[in-house]
Order: structure tokens, then sequence, then C-alpha cells
């Protein structure tokens, strides 16, 4: 059976020469692995069909937003339903109020909330905030997590930084970037390390208490309590960016789970069901130095957009039914042990990180615990085995630095379809 991609490839020629390098964002391309990107016509429940008409399963899931599979009939006739009373107004409406309400509820340490349409947004928000509660400048954050792509934290950034390899971007002013530390994710000693350099000056260190944009990588027992303890020990804030985790490893905040309690909390993905949002949540005295409360600036158009904040509270209801992260627990441990056992069963090297319904086999390294060790990936063969699955229908993140979405909609067939795949795909890779 082979694929047909006679229309991705013309639309591919047509986007590249009026979008550069044909995408709106480069974790899109597919740079990293090679090929043609497919271009999507339609997705329902855990299934895309793309422009020539193939039908794969889905593990991008847009990135994290589509939990529930993608096109889920309540979403979407709540958003028909919302797009009819208007598209926004430049005024607060009830339904961002129950939203900051929902995330406060589910989330102790989101006192107070305020909605963005980015989580880029949210993390340039919380440093600005961690900033003007301290008088402090410098940011600590760890190699290989993103954080968006504001200037500051565009400093060895996983995502799409890692995978392009150009984890420093170009355009942001050295002066600007210097005041960024970056420390070894599940190392205390570099995180002391960066705190020692500037006893005096960290606002803050911000953190994805589950690394996902390296690949998965899992915090060590302890690693995040002590973290939190030294920002403490030296007066800086604690900022988890849970845009990824949020709602997606547990109803509210995974740092939380880790018995961590965070001063600023930033979120996306999840709380806005597939529409654009972001989230900077935290303590009231905190958020209260945001304007009109207070002197630090922020603002935007489409904040708590109707469309957005409606998407998110129905896809939170739909994730607060009893068993609900039980069940995306057993869809990705099936997944998480059949890639596993499919890795060991073909002798090609590598690990599995998982936690929840967030997965990445990473091919070559016995263990990732950390950005350096994702980097000993080998990615060439990466390229084969992303190739490998496509053909087979089984439609992964276009990068080795990538997770792994699963959602409420695949079905333990589909995973096993999935599993079935790697096992042939790697078998092919071991005999290359
Ligand atoms: C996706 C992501 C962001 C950026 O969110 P955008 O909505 O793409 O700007 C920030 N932090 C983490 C951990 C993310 O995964």
């Amino acid at each position: 059976m082979m694929r047909g991609n006679d229309k991705s490839k013309e639309l591919s020629r047509r986007a590249s020469r009026r979008i550069p390098g044909g995408v709106n964002s480069p974790v899109r391309a597919w740079s990293a692995v090679g090929g043609t990107p497919i271009f999507i016509e339609s997705a329902s429940g855990a299934r895309l069909v793309d422009a020539d008409g193939n039908s794969f399963v889905d593990y991008v899931g847009s990135y994290g937003p589509a939990i529930l599979g993608h096109a889920h009939p309540q979403v979407a006739a709540a958003l028909g339903e919302q797009a009819r009373k208007g598209l926004g107004y430049g005024a607060t409406i009830e339904l961002e109020v129950e939203l900051a309400e929902k995330i406060g509820t589910a989330i102790a340490a989101a006192e107070k909330v305020r909605l963005v349409s980015s989580g880029t947004e949210a993390a340039m928000t919380a440093i600005r905030i961690a900033r003007a509660a301290t008088g402090r400048t410098k940011i600590i954050k760890f190699d290989g997590c993103y954080h968006g792509h504001s200037d500051g934290l565009l400093v060895r950034a996983g995502s799409g930084g890692m995978t392009l390899a150009i984890p420093n971007s170009a355009g942001v002013p050295q002066a600007v970037a210097a005041m960024t530390s970056v420390a070894r994710f599940n190392s205390l000693e570099s995180v002391g390390g960066c705190f020692e350099a500037n006893p005096d000056g960290v606002a803050a260190v911000i953190v994805e208490p589950v690394a996902a944009n390296m690949g998965v990588v899992v915090p060590m027992p302890g690693f995040l309590k002590e973290l939190a303890a030294a920002a403490r020990r030296y007066g800086a804030l604690l900022i988890c960016d849970e845009v990824i985790t949020g709602f997606r490893l547990c109803h509210g905040s995974i740092a939380e789970k880790y018995g961590v309690a965070p001063d600023l909390l930033v979120l996306g993905k999840v709380i806005g069901g597939g529409m654009p949002i972001g989230a900077v949540a935290g303590r009231a005295d905190l958020l209260d130095l945001l304007a009109p409360a207070g002197p630090v600036y922020q603002a935007g158009t489409l904040s708590g957009n109707p469309l957005s904040v409606r998407a998110g509270l129905e896809t939170l209801g739909l994730l607060s039914v009893p068993g609900t992260y039980e069940r995306l627990d057993t869809l990705g441990a099936r997944l998480g042990n059949g890639l596993a056992d499919a890795l060991k069963r073909s002798g090609v090297p590598g690990c599995v990180n998982r936690v929840g319904s967030l997965a990445t086999m990473f091919l070559g390294p016995n263990a990732v615990c950390e950005a350096d060790d994702a980097r000993r990936s080998d990615t060439a063969r990466f390229a084969t085995y992303f190739h490998q699955m496509l053909e087979r229908g089984i439609y992964l993140p276009p990068s080795q630095f990538e997770a792994m979405f699963v959602s409420l909609a695949h079905s333990e067939a589909d995973i096993d379809q999935t599993v079935e795949a790697a096992n042939q795909a790697l078998g092919a890779l071991a005999a290359a």
C-alpha cells in the first residue's frame, strides 16, 4: 500500500512560496525527518485525514490541546452557539470569570488568573511579574525546556529550537540572553551553581515540572521539591510552566501533585480546548501587580476570547468526569509499555519515557534524564522510524524531541495498531 501525496506536495510548494519555510510554526515542518509534510483536511477523534485522503492515527494532538480527540461534538456545538453570539466585545463576559474560577478550584496555587492568547505571552508575563515583585532581573531556566518564543526564554530552548539546533535564536540581544542562566534538568547541583553565581539577583526559576519539549523527561524523586526549596532560600520565585502538563496529567497542576506549590503557574493548550489561549495564574498578591490593579503592564485585544474560553470550559467540564485521568494513564501505559517491548524485541537501542498520556521513544540512549541525554539520540534513525510509521498509518510528531500525545478518543485498538506498526518499523530499522 503506497500512500498518495500529490495534493500535499502541491500545497507544500504553494505554501513555501508565500509562507517562510511553508509553515506558521517551525515544529510543523519536516526539516528533521525529510519528505513532504502532509496537509490536513480534517480530523475527528483520534484520526486525521490528509489532503490526499489518507487516514492516520494521530499522536500530535495539535501539540497538546486535543486531549478529548479532535472535533468533540460537544465542544464543536458549543463553539457554533458561541460564535452566533459574537466573537468578542472588548469587554468582560461571565465565561471568563467561570474559567478563572474553574482553574482556581482545581489548582490551589491559582488564587488569581489572567487569561491571554498564547502560552508564550503567559510565560513572558509571569517573568515580568516576578521581576517586578522581586526587583531582580536574572532568571534561571533549564536546558531543553521551552516556554514560548519571547526573547529571554529562547536560551537553550527545547521544542523546535532543539529540533532545528537553534536553541539560541538570532535576533535576541546578547544583553537580554545574558539575563537568563541555564541549569540542567534533574541536576540540583547545576541549579545551585546558577543561584550561587547570582545569589541576590535571581527573580525566578522557571521549569516544566514534567519536561515535554525535549521529548518527555520525568523529574527524579525530590527534584521539584528541592528546586522549590532552593528558590525560596535565594528569595526567587518558582514559576511552573504547565502549558502542556496542566489538566493533561491530572485535573489541575502536576507540580502540586508532586507536592510543590509554585508562586506562579503558566497554563495554555488544554485549557483552551483547541482554541488559542494562555493563562498566568498564582498568588493573589503577585497577580494583583498586573494593570489595572498594579504597575505591571500587560494587555491583549483577544485575551479571554469568548470562543477560547467557551471551548476551554466545555473541555475542562468533560475532563472533570471521574476516571478521566485513570483512563488516559491506562492508554498511555499500554502505548509506553508496548513501545518499550517493541524496542527490546528489535534490539534497537533506546528507551521510552512516559508520564500519563505523554510519551517519547528515544532511539539511542538507554536513559534520558536531561537535554544532553536527549541530544545523544540517533535523529537520522528517528527520521527513518517516523516514515516507517507514517507508511503504516501512524502520524507521530516529526521530531525526536517532541512528546506523543494520547487522547481520550484513542482506543485500545488504536494503541495496539500503533505498537504493531512500531514492531514492524523497528524490525526494519534493526535489519537495515
Ligand atoms: C507550547 C508551550 C508554550 C508556548 O505556548 P504557545 O501557545 O505555543 O505560545 C510554553 N510552554 C510550554 C511548556 C509549552 O509546551
